[in-house]
């Protein structure tokens, strides 16, 4: 028995909560290649925490980086969990259970770390969401005495913490791969020698990237920040971020995690690169994760072989700051493509440097793209990208734009931003002008700008800047949008709001934690999500700690505090300086890894220095090593396969089962045909869905494929690879040319929540006795009122010591039934092709059951006839 299955916390979210949840499947843990590590065998439990919804949390590489190095340690274990939608939090709060480890089913107060990923500003009010689910005190100073996990922070936000240290115990800035161990080994000990928390905390600011904030007093003067300060003598002044000198040697999953939804990147994410030194002025991650290290191409065609034979993914994306400055990236691409398309593969790449887009490049990915064609100016005017140091002229970009219209692409993308420092009038206006350039260079096409608003950010040339504020930023939209000029080009934008927000939170103090935790109080919830995000709260709650925001955008003194200063990215304050000056002068600072070194401090040049690829040769290209397209349609073998998804599987949707065997069939190698044109799909058709929720015996599916294979393997062999719940009972090969056929009748068995004998048996009388039986039903926002008992028959109470054993073993909710001597309904329903009574809305009216009663229901389709044309 799983773990989960002994977990009682576990199965009553999936009873009582799960059925009644906007996305289950986000709440399932059932992964393919999911780790479960058993919770006793485990010296140290981790769990990565990740503050935004599944979709994006399991987008997130470093998220599986971090868990796969966690759970390759054998006395350690990394469980994981993401935010819950406002619909879960709610359901969780009524019911009083606390958030969970998604494998372990542990409430999160049961783990010794708790890790925290830091990924945006936005996602900081989650945090405390996720905190307060598991009943832990928000602020660290709370958790000093009592059993709390480490609460660690860790990310891409970590370089400036301030606004949100007063809930971390611990922050690691830098490089986590071989971090995240070394604090781990320190818990181990300190739970087996017993340790208090404090002295826990001052080992932990001994560790290189560690940052204790409750060891650092910041000061403030006449309401205005002064500085921060170490408390005790032997706390470090300055806290080094730490860096990974070689990634080619770091870990990498060799397994990982597939999504059991859609989510947001599904699809193989391959680090090829860290770091970029193109020095881009507004650029982050240009300072912060300094110097470039490069991977080897050949640990990249291996990383690409072991996480596409593990998942089964259809595509690969290739990543980095810049994949396109990768030194091997033609040979790369060449490799890729020449050893993954004829498997059917795609290659999706970020939008390329437009002076890295050569044409050989162009050409191999015009055979791979899955979407338009991108390119990132940034700014409108070669004025202004001269002080941005993007480093892209006019002329090359209408030269790639007009190169990517002639190989084929129809719509092309630029990235604009607004608000940059120096901005005039003219520079906006010179962002519709150069789009309209673009789109001159094509005979027939589109163009789409997408507009954010400049934010300034920490340890960049330009964290001294101001920012715009929301209305200028919607002032500066609003003359674009008016002046575009042309239908053919489109326009997008970053809303201001959450510009406004990112912008306070970026270059905050310490002051803003009171402000975040007001406005989570009042109801700040998923603020990255537009349509969810609510800034009135944050100006409520800033006003009523006294607090006023909006200087937090304007321009800081070059020499003076900043709340950031006691952390370093191992670039020196000098050359950020230097470069903000450059800006103004127009001057051009290349990229240190193909031209001189500025100086800029990262480098030792012992250990940590610029990684950069010599040799451009890849491995022998392997023969592709099956699924060839089928040519003639008559030399197919069609498979019907017979398939159960039972328990947590019910959860999942028609188009989440659809990929599953996608994967599953590529996983097991079977040589499926594919359709043909840009976007190949495996010939697998499915019968009618069935409603989410719903469990089944008797699902069908038809697969095509290239050559005979035996029955058993086919069965066997995707077995291994389906996701827990969804079993081939049976392939059977089909001989001709035939569709998958609708059966006429389904029979279905229904455990009702919460009704007894009595009034199941009343209701079936009533039903029996009556003429009609109306149901109403809502489809493509219509009313519609339906007759019952012109397509449900066989309505019979059962009890369930009588259902078939084969039935009976297979469907844990008659253990249940039996146990609490609880009666079941059996329903036959006669399919047609028009708008159909789904049983769970027959049942519903059937024994007057409120909506959240009706969700609760345990349905199963047991079997159904089929026309004798048919399979
Ligand atoms: S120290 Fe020199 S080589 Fe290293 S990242 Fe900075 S500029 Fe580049």
């Amino acid at each position: 028995m799983s773990v989960r299955s002994q977990n009682g916390l576990r199965k009553r979210v999936e009873k009582y909560i799960l059925p009644l949840v906007h996305k289950p499947g986000r709440y399932l843990g059932t992964e393919i290649n999911r780790a479960c590590k058993p919770w006793e065998e485990a010296e140290v439990r981790f769990c990565l925490l990740f503050p935004d919804l599944y979709e994006i949390g399991m987008s997130h590489l470093g998220l599986h980086i971090l868990y796969s190095i966690v759970n390759d340690t054998s006395w350690a274990l990394a469980d994981r969990a993401y935010c819950p939608d406002t619909d879960m939090e709610k359901r969780l709060r009524q019911e009083k259970l606390p958030l969970w480890g998604l494998e372990t089913g542990q409430g999160l107060k049961d783990f010794d770390i708790l890790a925290i990923t830091l990924p945006y500003e936005l996602c900081y009010s989650n945090i405390l969401t996720m905190l307060d689910l598991a009943n832990i005190p928000l602020f660290s100073g709370e958790r000093l005495k009592g059993e709390w996990p480490l609460i660690l922070g860790g990310g891409s936000c970590s370089v400036q913490p301030e606004p949100v240290a007063d809930f971390f115990d611990a922050i690691l800035i830098g490089d986590g791969e071989e971090k995240i161990i070394e604090i781990g080994k320190l818990v181990k000990e300190a739970k087996g020698q017993k340790i208090p928390k404090g002295e826990i905390l001052r080992r932990l600011s001994k560790i290189q990237g560690v940052y204790v904030p409750s060891l650092y007093k910041p000061i403030y003067a006449n309401g205005i920040f002064k500085e921060i300060e170490p408390r005790g003598a032997d706390t470090p002044e300055m806290v080094e971020r730490a860096i990974l000198p070689d990634l080619d040697k770091a870990p990498f999953p060799s397994a990982p995690l597939l999504p059991t939804i859609s989510v947001v990147h599904d699809r193989l994410g391959l680090e090829i690169a860290r770091g970029c030194t193109r020095g881009c002025r507004f650029c982050q991650a240009g300072i912060t994760y300094r110097p470039v290290r490069e991977r080897a191409i050949s640990t990249v065609l291996e990383m690409a072989d072991r996480g596409l034979e593990s998942t089964g993914w259809e595509e690969l994306s290739l990543l980095s700051l810049s994949t396109g400055d990768y030194s091997c990236i033609t040979t790369l691409i060449e490799a890729i493509t020449t050893k993954y398309l004829p498997q059917k593969t795609a290659v999706s790449l970020p939008s390329l440097r437009v002076g890295t887009l050569t044409p050989r490049i162009m050409e191999l990915i015009r055979g791979i793209r899955k979407t338009g064609f991108t390119l990132a100016p940034e700014a409108g005017s070669e004025r202004l990208r001269k002080a941005i140091n993007k480093g892209i002229t006019e002329e090359d970009l209408l030269k790639t734009a007009e190169e990517a219209f002639k190989q084929g692409w129809s719509n092309i993308k630029l990235y604009f931003m607004i608000g940059l420092p120096t901005e005039t009038q003219d520079d906006v206006t010179a962002i519709g002008e150069l789009a309209r350039k673009v789109l001159a260079t094509a005979s027939k096409g589109q163009v789409t700008i997408s507009v954010g608003t400049f934010v300034p950010k920490p340890h960049t040339p330009f964290q001294w800047e101001r920012q715009i504020s929301e209305e200028e930023s919607r002032r500066r939209l609003q003359f674009l949008k008016k002046n575009l000029g042309s239908r053919a080009i489109k326009m997008k934008w970053h809303d201001p709001r959450q510009s406004f927000l990112e912008g306070i939170f970026s270059r905050g103090d310490r002051r803003l934690a009171k402000v975040l935790h007001k406005a989570w109080q009042k109801g700040a919830r998923l603020d990255a999500w537009t349509d969810r995000l609510d800034t009135a709260l944050y100006a409520e709650a800033a006003k009523e700690e006294g607090l006023d925001i909006d200087v937090l955008l304007l321009e800081r003194d070059p020499h003076g505090p900043l709340p950031w200063d006691h952390i370093s990215m191992g670039v020196e304050t000098h050359f950020l300086r230097s470069e903000r000056r450059r800006a103004r002068e127009l001057a051009y600072t290349s990229d240190c890894r193909t031209n001189k070194c500025h100086k800029c401090g990262v480098c030792d040049f012992k250990q940590i220095k610029p990684v950069v690829q010599k040799k451009c040769t890849s491995t022998p290209i392997q023969k592709p090593v099956t699924l060839e397209k089928v040519k003639d349609e008559t030399q197919s073998h069609t498979i019907l396969l017979t398939y159960s998804k039972l328990g947590l599987a019910r959860f999942l949707g028609h188009l989440d089962i659809l990929h599953a065997f996608h994967r599953a069939i590529r996983r097991a190698h079977l040589p499926v045909a594919y359709s043909q044109g840009f976007h190949p799909m495996p010939k697998v058709s499915f019968g009618r869905p069935i409603p989410l929720g719903t469990e089944s015996l008797v699902e069908k599916a038809a697969m095509v494929l290239t050559e005979p294979i035996d029955m058993k393997q086919i069965a066997g062999s995707l077995n291994k690879t389906m996701p827990e719940g969804v079993h081939i009972e049976e392939a059977s090969a089909v001989t001709g040319k035939k569709a998958l056929t609708e059966a006429v009748t389904t029979r279905y068995l229904i455990l009702p929540f919460n009704s007894n004998r009595n009034r199941i048996d009343a209701a079936l009388g009533l039903f029996h006795e009556s003429k009609e039986w109306m149901v109403k039903i809502v489809r493509k926002n219509r009313i519609l009122s339906l007759n019952a008992k012109e397509v449900f028959s066989d309505v019979e109470l059962v009890d369930p010591k009588m259902i078939d054993p084969k039935i009976r073993d297979r469907w844990e909710p008659l253990e249940e039934a039996i146990e609490k001597s609880l009666f079941l309904i059996t329903i036959s329903l006669i399919q047609r092709d028009t708008a159909q009574i789904k049983p769970s809305e027959f049942i519903k009216t059937l024994l007057k059951q409120s909506e959240e009663e009706s969700k609760l229901n345990r349905i199963l389709k047991i079997g159904q006839e089929r026309p004798r044309s048919s399979f």
